[in-house]
């Protein structure tokens, strides 16, 4: 066989050499390493209808290879020490030991032999085994893509290189007094360039909410594409008495209006209500979401890869929600670093959330130019953590227990 004339390069047209170079791209694990960090919020507090927050809670790990390159994989928590401790422990303790020595190329037969290691399966189909899992999948395809030379999107096919709209979550908390809110919006709209805002109800007292949705769409004027969310708080007649006037304020979704595994109730407000329904941030399998989608109870799917499985079960909900001709708008709860990778690469998704708590954080952190995300450029999955992070907002892991240290080396040569 010849040389290419384009590249120039001599093809591998011997199987042998092939393998070797295959066996060459082997990148065993050596060293899985916990971390924490605790980040402030915006203004050092946010609310919404159900959770008050000064942090967000960052638990992930670090698998270090033999070829020196590092996969960064983290959740997203409320900072929470206790339970984020758990998560780091069933990254480190139940998991760990499963990777030590692994190819770290074998994204699905990793995902699939943690999965469905049987002692963690019969105590955590959902939940922090969940979560710990995710971040090991996302570290695992930040290596494969960093390995790759690419952005995970690009590794992932990208379909949109041009970027992908954006809406902004952190404009519109329960918690910020109506004044201060009409003001941001007008502000993220006219001077800013966004063209999407969500904004927190489920206040005690349904006029609140109408008062400042009416305010803001005021603000904003009708061009503006307006979310609410309700973080699952409302019974069934609050949430119909809700849809049947979110219509009047054109709002393009009505955000788990009910609790978040509520799959009857969700069926049957959106048989009853013209405002399409959302939710998906709080469900932890593909079969989780599949329910929903077959009970015709969501219109807008909102997987989260940090709370599902990794991005490789997000792949497979995302996959689900376009044989349905569902739109995917990704939930954040990565603060946008790798659902950004996914919005580009995947067909179903249109707009994003953005929520900027981790910009100090990571290396390559989401950036939104005229209401639009720019592609990110470097190789990997956009999760490393900046070098000062640790630094500044890292949160010891070492419990009482002497066996708990952290950072423990899990394989050597
Ligand atoms: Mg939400």
């Amino acid at each position: 066989m010849q040389t290419c004339l384009l590249c120039h390069k001599k093809p591998v047209n011997n199987l042998d050499e092939a393998a070797t170079l295959r066996r060459e791209r082997k990148m065993k694990i050596c060293r899985v390493e916990t971390f924490l960090l605790h980040v402030p919020v915006t203004s050092n507090h946010v609310a919404d209808s159900l959770h008050e927050v000064s942090h967000w809670g960052v638990p992930g790990v670090v698998l270090c290879t033999d070829s020196g390159l590092q996969g960064y994989g983290y959740t997203g928590t409320h900072a929470h020490l206790p339970t984020d401790r758990l998560i780091t422990d069933a990254i480190e303790y139940t998991y760990g030991p499963l990777l030590a020595g692994e190819d770290a190329n074998d994204v699905h037969r990793l995902w699939r032999k943690l999965h469905h290691f049987p002692p963690a399966q019969w105590v955590g189909r959902a939940g922090i085994l969940k979560m710990a899992l995710a971040a090991v999948d996302i570290a695992l395809w930040d290596l494969k893509a960093k390995a790759s030379g690419l952005p995970l999107w690009r590794l992932l096919g990208g379909v949109r290189p041009q970027g992908i709209q954006a809406y902004n979550t952190d404009c519109g908390w329960l918690s910020v007094p109506t004044s201060e809110l009409v003001d941001g919006c007008r502000k993220l709209t006219e001077e800013d360039g966004w063209l999407g805002l969500k904004i927190k109800i489920g206040h005690p007292d349904v006029r609140h909410d109408f008062e400042r949705l009416r305010a803001v769409r005021r603000a904003v004027g009708p061009n503006i594409r307006l979310m609410v969310d309700a973080n699952g708080v409302l019974d069934l007649p609050t949430a119909l008495r809700y849809g049947d006037r979110l219509a009047d304020y054109d709002i393009s979704w009505f955000e788990e209006p009910l609790w978040y595994d509520d799959c009857r109730g969700h069926a049957r407000l959106a048989r009853a209500i013209r405002t399409p329904i959302a939710l998906g941030e709080q469900i932890y399998s593909l079969d989780g979401f599949r329910q929903f989608i077959d009970a015709e109870a969501v219109h807008y799917v909102q997987p989260d890869a940090v709370r599902l499985g990794g991005i490789s079960e997000w792949w497979q909900v995302a996959d689900l929600a376009l044989s349905h001709r569902l739109p995917v708008a990704p939930h954040a709860g990565d603060m946008v670093q790798v659902h950004l990778h996914l919005a580009l690469a995947h067909p179903a998704c249109s707009i994003l959330e953005y929520i900027p708590w981790l910009r100090d954080s990571i290396e390559d952190s989401a950036a939104v130019r005229d209401g639009h995300f720019v592609p990110p450029q470097m190789p990997g999955a956009g999760t490393t953590l900046r070098a000062d992070a640790r630094e500044r907002f890292g949160v010891s892991l070492k419990t009482a227990s002497p066996s708990a240290a952290n950072c423990a080396p899990v394989c050597t040569d």
